[in-house]
């Protein structure tokens, strides 16, 4: 079965530039995959999707904790940097 890139959806060809996600196990072409953000603390292979949701999981650990120590207008910016992102994913 031909294995496709989640990244940039082109076949992958040769297994050994193969790398897969330690979440999902989606293959990914080891250069499309070279960026750092794509990379756990122990510097495990994530695709991009597993990448946001355990961004998201730490940011829920900080917020959930440290909410409360922001000013104002310290959450406005956080709250116009998630309303960036809402933008780019449903747009
Ligand atoms: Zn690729
Ligand atoms: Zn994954």
């Amino acid at each position: 079965m031909e294995k496709k890139c989640v990244i940039c959806g082109k076949p992958i060809e040769d297994e050994t530039q193969m790398v897969k996600c330690t979440v999902c196990g989606a293959v990914m072409h080891k250069s499309c995959s070279s960026d750092e953000a794509l990379l756990d603390a122990e510097e495990n292979n994530l695709c991009p999707y597993d990448a946001m949701l355990a961004a998201l999981d730490w940011f829920d650990a900080v917020v959930s904790t440290y909410a409360t120590t922001l000013t104002s207008e310290q959450k406005n910016d956080i709250v116009a940097r998630l309303k960036s992102y809402i933008g780019l994913l449903e747009g």
